[in-house]
């Protein structure tokens, strides 16, 4: 495998939404009759599920699979579950998918209450993973290295999003104290909070150490972020961790800080939805409201054709059915006209060059892209650094021929994990 540095030229294209001043308060949506929870574990109906059709729930109770699997969701609502299934992710991820009926009146669980005064990691860990902004606390478990430096996300890493950047401006409060919390549980001092110039002076009333992140796409990539503030760079094929680097984004961090002074786990997402018309406004939603509930609120009438994307613009991920839910990393919801799709041709690479030169891995795009569309996957991992991207999606922006080679690299690393993870079971 060619061991490349990811750093390479890149063309400048595009620039982020820098937030200049706080924009108007969120849209809220109201708890709608049903929510979707989705459990982090593949559902199996033979399992003992400690979850039952016909369970009572309160919102913010912790909802764990089985006694021998410790993944969990936390209830966003209250009311009575009425469906638990298997649910299809991106790339063939499996959930467990929870439906709750919901009551119009709220019921608040207390078990979080006598937990807040004293915060630990495992504490963290054991009610805090499904949280608005999905902090990432196994990442402290399953790193081989320890980690020894956090940086939280201020900027959106994609196009168009302003979540992260509107939590910074409103929940200040919220994010030093889950600073401190985290700190505390953590064990680890150097805590970095990268900000686009616009937010420097907010950010700088953290009193931690703040990063700015230059507005031209795609410098808020977590690789980027992390060549730019530490001077490192990821080896092939490792991820932070191995280098003793976590992100957290800031709404993560807010909810951290919020649920550790209020003694109650937030349940309420809030996301940037973009609509057919490119208007972007931000949104407060439970998680687990369905997008069809989103698309009501906003009077919009989905077409034959039309797309939903999770996500931004450069990275995001279509979904397949306006039933899917919010979830607790949906900073972003994309609502596209079918006549403003980007069309995607089958025309074969002229070989322009124009994927290689805006590539910020400096990856042989041009002849990576020859091997993807042969489904030579394990030669396009070894002869043209296939794992040294780092998923910004500019080549299939800039390609001329409309080959969707960003979803051709996704789908070999999808595919070759699969592979060396059989492989490994085998053996
Ligand atoms: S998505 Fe394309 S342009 Fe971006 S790093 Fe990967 S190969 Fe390079
Ligand atoms: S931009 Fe498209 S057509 Fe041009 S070299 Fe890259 S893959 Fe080929």
């Amino acid at each position: 495998m060619i061991k490349r540095s990811f750093i390479g030229f890149t063309k400048p294209l595009i620039a982020y939404d820098a937030l200049e001043s706080a924009p108007p308060e969120p849209k809220q949506i109201q708890t709608p009759k049903k929510i979707t929870l989705f459990i982090d574990t593949p559902y199996n109906y033979k399992d003992s599920l400690l979850l039952n059709i016909g369970d009572n729930v309160k919102t913010g109770q912790r909802l764990s699979y089985s006694e021998d699997n410790d993944a969990y969701v936390i209830a966003s609502a209250t009311g009575t579950i009425s469906s638990i299934t298997s649910i299809l992710g991106d790339y063939g991820k499996s959930y467990t998918a929870v439906t709750i009926d919901t009551n119009e009146t709220e019921e608040m669980d207390d078990h979080f209450t006598a937990l807040r005064k004293d915060p630990t990691f495992d504490t963290a860990k054991n009610y805090l993973d499904s949280m608005p902004g999905k902090p990432s606390f196994n990442r402290f478990i399953d790193s081989e290295n320890s980690i020894d430096t956090i940086i939280i996300c201020g900027m959106d890493a994609d196009l168009y999003i302003k979540t992260n950047q509107y939590i910074l401006k409103a929940e200040l409060e919220a994010i030093a104290n889950g600073i401190r919390i985290l700190k505390d549980i953590t064990q680890v001092d150097h805590v970095i909070i990268a900000v686009p110039e616009s937010l420097m002076q907010d950010a700088i009333l953290l009193g931690t150490e703040v990063r700015t992140v230059n507005t031209e796409y795609p410098a808020a990539l977590p690789h980027l972020m992390v060549k730019s503030f530490t001077g490192q760079a990821v080896p092939v094929g490792k991820d932070f961790g191995d280098i003793g680097i976590c992100f957290f984004t800031a709404e993560a961090v807010a909810s951290i800080g919020k649920t550790f002074a209020n003694g109650s786990i937030p349940v309420t997402k809030t996301f940037t939805f973009i609509d057919k018309n490119e208007i972007k406004t931000l949104v407060s939603a439970k998680i687990g409201t369905t997008v069809s509930e989103i698309l009501d609120a906003f009077d919009i009438t989905l077409d034959e054709k039309d797309r939903i994307i999770f996500g931004g613009p450069m990275t995001g991920s279509a979904i397949y059915s306006a039933d899917y839910p919010i979830l607790p990393d949906t900073d972003a919801i994309i609502v596209q006209a079918r006549d403003k799709l980007d069309y995607i041709s089958d025309y074969p690479c002229i070989n322009c060059g124009d994927c290689v030169r805006s590539c910020p891995a400096n990856i042989p795009v041009n002849m990576l892209v020859r091997l993807l569309e042969a489904g030579q996957y394990e030669e396009a991992s070894d002869q043209y650094d296939l794992y040294s991207c780092i998923e910004c999606g500019l080549c299939s922006y800039v390609c001329v021929s409309k080959i969707p080679v960003f979803h051709y690299i996704k789908l070999a690393k999808y595919e070759l994990d699969l592979t060396r993870t059989a492989e490994a079971t085998n053996a």
